[in-house]
């Protein structure tokens, strides 16, 4: 029976900056894993010549016993403190790691966000066209609003634990973080190394200049966002999948709503023949049986009636009746480009990542033009809108999504815009023609 409050947390950061490292270490240390099969795990990277990659395989394991087949517990691996049970949602090494961390930040109510300290190392990742500035602009878009941001290799032979490093990196880290909409109260930053072990469950003594909290410290700092469980439920489905003996489960986090079993839900949008009757049958997640899905939980269900090819991942699920989710003809939207090579116009038709849908969109009308911060109106109708600008536009879906006002539903009401797997435009949905 689970009692603790649960909370997601998304790691992201750049390609060796320590992810996998630094969760599996931590996932250790909170007795997740024991030292025997950290033995294992190291005696295998050794004999697959990375000594170093121990604790990384932690993190691998679960990616290698997810693609086995059934696991319903998608990119996820669990631990608790005193405080919280936490999920942690990660693919490390994943090829298409902007979609994966679309995908998996949506789902997040923290992120951690890893930087290497090494020389050179956080120069490349942050400042000259690495991908970490992207992935922090991209996590605020999906909602994250806490961070915890560990400066890692604090072991580096040329960092030697400087706390001159540290405050330099932190500087850097937090002008930009400020400059994309974070409130720096919500931000802590924290020297580690994830491979030896410092700052992630006790207080390093090799950093004495560092009076903050350790990571798990910061975690259990987190506020939890308020979970709407008044409102209509509302499942995006992340996966579908066929289970010998028990039929179809599928996955997701619930966004709102309590799900339970024994009711009728519905999808949106579904393939099945219209009056089947869906029903519950079981929650669960992590191998736990649940009484109820709360918004939060990323969790598993099986459902009566369903087949495999009624859904797709993206489909939103709810309950039957006047408030089910339902699919949207079009949606007007409030956009801003922030990577285009040219000029968006009318006619364009990008790939737009609303909560777990991949759909392309066209921009059927640029209605306005308007200013970023007050929302005034700076051009009725324009021809075009460029890197930097704001406006207000109609996106047309190319094929069945359903979606939502952010205002009613933030998690199913903002998007994403990319195009040839770069991010152009992110946007919030102002309202929605239906059906
Ligand atoms: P990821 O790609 O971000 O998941 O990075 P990994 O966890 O796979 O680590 C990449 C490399 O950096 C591996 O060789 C690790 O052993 C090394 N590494 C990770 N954390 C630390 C650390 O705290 N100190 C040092 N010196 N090396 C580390």
């Amino acid at each position: 029976m689970i009692t603790k409050q649960h909370l997601s947390v998304a790691v992201f950061g750049d390609v060796d900056s320590g992810k996998s490292t630094t969760c599996g270490h931590l996932v250790f240390k909170l007795g997740e894993v024991n030292q025997r099969k950290i033995d294992e795990l190291k005696a295998l990277a050794e004999k697959e010549g990375k000594s170093s990659f121990g604790f990384a395989y932690v993190m691998d394991r679960t990616k290698a016993e997810r693609s086995r087949g059934i696991t319903i517990d998608v990119t996820m691996l669990k631990f608790n403190t005193n405080k919280y049970n936490y999920t942690i949602i990660d693919t490390p090494g994943h090829k298409d790691f902007v979609k994966n961390m679309i995908t998996g930040t949506a789902q997040a109510d923290v992120g951690i966000l890893i930087v290497t300290a090494e020389k050179g190392g956080f120069e490349a990742g942050f400042c000259q066209g690495g991908q970490t500035k992207e992935h922090v602009l991209l996590a605020y878009t999906l909602g994250l609003r806490q961070i915890i941001v560990c400066v890692n290799k604090m072991d580096d032979k040329l960092v030697n634990f400087s706390e001159e490093r540290f405050e330099n990196i932190k500087s850097e880290v937090s002008l930009y973080l400020q400059k994309i909409g974070f409130n720096l109260k919500n931000v802590s930053f924290i020297p580690i190394s994830g491979y030896i072990g410092h700052n992630l469950t006790e207080k390093s003594e090799s950093m004495p200049w560092y009076k903050g909290n350790t990571v798990l410290e910061a975690l259990d700092s987190v506020t939890p966002p308020t979970r709407p469980v008044e409102k209509d439920l509302r499942i995006p489905i992340q996966g579908i999948y066929k289970v010998d003996g028990i039929g179809i489960v599928v996955s997701g986090r619930v966004e709102s709503g309590v799900l339970q079993t024994n009711k009728s839900i519905c999808f949106a949008p579904y393939e099945g023949k219209a009056n089947t009757k869906l029903e519950v049958r079981s929650i669960e997640a992590h191998h736990t049986k649940l009484s109820e899905g709360m918004p939060g939980d990323n969790i598993g269900f099986n459902v009566k009636n369903l087949e495999y090819k009624d859904i797709s991942k993206g489909a939103v699920c709810g309950y039957v009746g006047e408030r089910a989710p339902r699919e949207c003809e079009s949606f007007e939207a409030q956009v801003i480009v922030i990577n285009h090579p040219g000029s968006i116009k009318k006619g364009y038709c990008p790939v737009v990542n609303v909560h777990q849908a991949s759909v392309s969109c066209e921009f059927e009308e640029i209605v306005k033009k308007i200013d970023r911060k007050t929302g005034a109106s700076i051009e009725e109708n324009p021809s075009f809108i460029k890197n930097g600008e704001c406006a207000i536009v109609k996106l047309k879906p190319r094929k069945a999504v359903c979606v939502e006002t952010f205002a009613n539903n933030a998690p199913l009401g903002r998007f994403i815009i990319r195009d040839m797997k770069v991010v152009v435009a992110i946007g919030i949905i102002k309202s929605v023609n239906y059906k």
